[in-house]
């Protein structure tokens, strides 16, 4: 194999890394296991950051990416008081972030791999043996080792689509409850306004809910979301199993974890691919930094960028995690502080600005 760096896994990940070592003169090879285009088919719908749809217009691949601006985000707690709302307009951006589906992202990403020219091997599953100066983890799962951190939440994601009573107006909810957090992203559809929903339920529960008639998941869905939207109908329903899989340490001997294969995160903040691009985007720049001459396997060279990631990488971690915790539970104490909390951020713009900022960009935001 004559190309520096080996990409283990052609999903979103994978593919973005190598059009991001394109551009930047280092040639690269994917291999994945399935067959080449089976990414396009995943069903879920991704809410990413407006940092990220820089990247992918870096990646020249935004353009070709059907999107939903998302220009409010309304965040409310089930069983108290609070609630907060973060505004584009507040930002001075054109958006707080985009509703994408994860199929078109998969097939513009490819589209493009394409057009670059770069290797890729499907029906191919990872060699035993290093075959290249620097092998890049993108399978999209964590094996257990010991240099992981884990957490079950014991809840699992039940994702649809949903039609509501009145148009979206690029409005993001996110009501959390005692169950687990209720997602409704904006979405416009060839048949108009929709929501993508993402319904987060205990675990043992999750396939009893995805299996209830349209119209029984439906006064669920409603109910755990409470009355500010009006629901109509939802489409078929699948489910997720959530939890936090973390490698502490993402780089290794000639090989980097990247994506999935680095952090696995609950959605509830929607920001495993925001956080995936922006350590890809940052290993691009630390392998390109001298125009391909450098050998990408370098030790110096991948300690140099798992350090320029920890505090981002870290930041996200924990915050996600965090409002996870804070947010699953009935404790009444906790839900005056959560209610304590969305109130005091409604009422101050310069922490309401933080927390959007730190969403739109990570660490760096601010
Ligand atoms: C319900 C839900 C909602 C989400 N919402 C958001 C959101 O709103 N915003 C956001 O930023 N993120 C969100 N995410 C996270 C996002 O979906 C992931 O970060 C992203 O899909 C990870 O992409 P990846 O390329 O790392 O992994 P994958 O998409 O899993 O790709 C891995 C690839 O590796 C291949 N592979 C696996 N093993 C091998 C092997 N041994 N050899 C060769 N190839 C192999 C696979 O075939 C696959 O193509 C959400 C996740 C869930 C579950």
């Amino acid at each position: 194999m004559s190309e520096p760096v080996f990409i283990v896994g052609g999903g979103p990940a994978g593919m973005a890394l190598a059009l991001a070592l394109h551009r930047g003169g280092v040639a690269s090879r994917i291999v994945d296991a399935r067959p080449r285009g089976a990414a396009q088919s995943d069903a879920r719908i991704l809410a990413l950051s407006h940092g990220s749809r820089l990247s992918l217009e870096m990646l020249g691949v935004w353009q070709d990416i059907p999107h939903q601006p998302i220009t409010t985000i309304h965040v409310s707690h089930q069983g108290g008081l609070g609630r907060t709302l973060m505004r584009a307009a507040e930002e001075n951006v054109p958006a707080l972030g985009y509703v994408l589906a994860a199929g078109d992202l998969a097939a513009a990403l490819d589209q493009a791999v394409t057009a670059a020219g770069i290797a890729y091997q499907d029906n191919t599953p990872a060699p035993e043996q290093a075959v290249a100066l620097l092998t890049v983890h993108a399978e999209g799962r964590i094996e257990d080792s010991e240099n992981i951190r884990t957490h079950d939440y014991g809840q699992h994601a039940v994702i649809c689509m949903a039609s509501a009573a009145t148009p979206h107006r690029g409005t993001a909810w996110e009501r959390f409850t005692p169950a687990g957090p209720v997602a409704l992203l904006p979405l416009s559809c060839q048949g108009g306004d929709e929501y993508a929903i993402v319904l987060t339920c205990p675990a043992a529960a999750s396939e009893e809910i995805a299996a209830l008639d349209d119209s029984r998941f439906r006064a669920l869905l409603q109910e755990r979301f409470g009355p500010r939207v009006k629901l109509m109908g939802v489409g078929p329903r699948r489910v997720y199993p959530l939890g936090l899989r973390v490698r502490r340490q993402p780089v290794g001997d000639r090989a980097v974890w990247i994506g999935n294969a680095a952090q696995t995160l609950h959605p509830v903040a929607g920001q495993g691919f925001n956080l995936a691009l922006r350590d890809i985007m940052e290993l691009a720049d630390t392998l390109t930094d001298a125009n391909g001459a450098i050998d990408p396997g370098d030790p110096a060279l991948l300690a140099r960028y798992a350090a320029r990631r920890r505090l981002d990488r870290a930041g996200t971690i924990g915050f996600t995690d965090g409002l996870v915790r804070l947010f699953s539970n009935a404790i009444p104490p906790l839900l005056h502080v959560r209610g304590a909390g969305l109130l005091a951020l409604d009422l101050f713009p310069p922490a309401r600005s933080f927390l959007a900022r730190r969403m739109m960009f990570g660490a760096r935001g601010w």
